[in-house]
């Protein structure tokens, strides 16, 4: 016998189980399981009666609210997919996306209404914009809660199959045109519960909302948390303080997070951190995490910090970055190194590899770079709508991932840059991660990111952009020589430049392409 593998199995259980039990907050308002399934049928009902049928497109711009939540079981429920858009984009973007994706309704957190009415000519092919909260008088526009009201609960469940796409998820497209990421059920649903095996969330866990929901689906914990019957608190805004709070108020044990937000976790003042109660569980990814961060939440907050790895193309999750029982009695600075590694493939993800050129294992010593490939149940059903795009990542049967690795002897892969990132000086093979992780060692950095710039005599060589702790001061000589002191002579910057704060995307990356244009007018004039 065989039922399809998909996420919306997992609501039902939740319903029947801890239907009276708290399962989301926002803000003042808490909802029961039964009470938020409930709406979730409205919602699935309403669209219904706006004409959304299987197959078709359901596009929001919300940022981590009860409604956003919502959308991850109302439409695919009725065999609709979902398109989360990232609300820090531009408008252009929502355009390009809406458009893109064929959406036929588009819901709007109220922040961002005004940015879609500006571009509302655009978007022909949307058959009602719908706000998520008050239209205050704006025209065109459905709202929400009382669609809800007035909708009853029944609607038509569809008949999905595991295959069916289920979501959407837009890459972020820093160099490119962003790409409509095909993610299924079946995805969804390996990703959840590899998730499950080897991270031991249970009916009495609280979950808060620090990554985005856009971002690869919350990496799915909008289904995870669901499964098992714990609570989510939504946060629409990462604040250090409202962080903290929650986590007391909430009694918080989980967190998802890119190593950004973790940076300003652990660089709080005393008077935002308050009273911080140990043991919360942070999975951290996006980026590498220095292991200088790792140190200090485990250190300094008591926070048990773990590592996994992905893309959006891999539903998210392919490796975790194992703990083994002769981790524990390292001393804490070795066992952060161990941490930052990115780890081993996880159970039911994939089987992992780091391959050279021509697709051969790399040796796995520990030096030598080469491509993450992977294979496996977790990777996307394609780009929508481009074929030519689809066929280049994963045309030979296995899924290029564009991060350049190596793979250490006891099967940790670590991730060194992105392929494009990559810095070659003087035949040499610089990773900008390890420079990263050298500067955040210094007492007085706060965070740094490594660029390569073109060299006359060595082709290209590093430069350093740096942002300091508040209050603290360093000199650009000091902090080339900290890293001369700690590195290989060729891997220190040959220049350092201090900035307020780095560009990043809205899930935390650091766009190395606007820096390395900026480092290039420094070093020129
Ligand atoms: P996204 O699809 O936006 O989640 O971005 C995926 C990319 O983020 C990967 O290809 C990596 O370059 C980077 N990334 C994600 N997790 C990690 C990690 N644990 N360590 C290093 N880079 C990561």
């Amino acid at each position: 016998m065989e039922t399809p593998l998909t996420p919306l199995a997992f609501a039902r259980r939740t319903r029947k189980l801890y239907g009276d039990r708290e399962g989301v907050v926002d803000g003042d308002l808490r909802l029961t399981y039964e009470e938020f399934f409930d709406r979730c049928d409205r919602w699935s009902s309403a669209l219904q009666a706006m004409g959304v049928g299987r197959g078709d497109r359901v596009a929001y711009i919300a940022p981590n609210t009860h409604e956003q939540l919502e959308s991850f079981y109302a439409v695919p429920q009725i065999g609709a997919v979902l398109v989360p858009i990232n609300f820090r984009l531009t408008a252009e973007d929502f355009v390009y996306i809406t458009s893109h994706s064929g959406a036929k309704i588009l819901c709007v957190h109220p922040d961002y209404v005004a940015a879609v009415d500006d571009v509302r000519d655009q978007l022909r092919g949307v058959e009602h914009f719908v706000v998520l909260g008050k239209a205050d008088g704006r025209k065109g526009w459905r709202e929400y809660d009382p669609e809800i009201a007035r909708a009853g609960p029944s609607f038509k469940r569809a008949d999905v199959k595991e295959d069916d796409l289920l979501s959407l998820n837009y890459t972020s497209g820093t160099t490119a045109k962003p790409k409509g990421v095909m993610i299924t059920h079946r995805n969804a649903w390996m990703n959840v519960v590899d998730t499950l095996v080897h991270f031991h969330i249970t009916v009495d866990d609280r979950y808060l909302w620090t990554l985005p929901m856009f971002h690869a689906n919350g990496w799915t914990f909008v289904w995870i948390i669901t499964a098992v019957g714990g609570k989510h608190i939504c946060l629409p805004k990462v604040e250090p303080a409202r962080v903290f709070d929650l986590v007391r108020q909430e009694k918080v044990g989980w967190l998802c997070a890119a190593p950004t937000v973790l940076i300003s976790l652990a660089g709080a003042s005393p008077e935002a951190r308050g009273e911080v109660p140990g043991g919360v569980h942070v999975i951290t990814a996006g980026a590498p995490p220095a292991a200088a961060t790792i140190e200090r939440m485990e250190g300094e907050l008591g926070w048990e910090v773990t590592q996994v790895y992905g893309l959006t193309e891999t539903s998210p999750f392919l490796t975790i970055c194992e703990p083994r029982p002769e981790h524990a009695s390292m001393p804490a600075a070795d066992r952060a190194v161990i941490k930052a590694l990115t780890g081993v493939e996880m159970i039911g993800a994939c089987e992992l590899r780091v391959v050279d050129g021509d697709g051969k294992d790399v040796p796995a010593d520990g030096q030598t770079l080469g491509e993450i490939v992977a294979r496996g149940n977790v990777i996307m059903k394609g780009y929508y709508n481009d074929p030519e795009a689809t066929k280049k990542v994963m045309g030979d049967g296995w899924f290029h991932t564009g991060d350049a690795a190596v793979m250490h002897p006891d099967g940790y892969a670590e991730i060194r840059d992105r392929i494009k990132d990559v810095i070659i000086s003087g035949g040499e093979n610089i990773s900008s991660i390890e420079v990263e992780g050298v500067l955040l060692r210094h007492p007085a950095v706060q965070e740094a990111a490594i660029v390569g710039l073109p060299h006359e005599k060595w082709g290209e060589a590093p430069f350093a952009y740096v942002v300091l702790k508040s209050g603290a001061s360093a000199t650009e000589a000091e902090l080339i020589a900290f890293t001369r002191e700690r590195l290989a002579h060729f891997k220190a910057p040959h220049g350092v430049s201090f900035v307020p704060e780095l560009p990043k995307t809205a899930t935390g990356k650091i766009q190395k392409f606007v820096l390395r244009k900026g480092a290039a007018a420094i070093v020129r004039q």
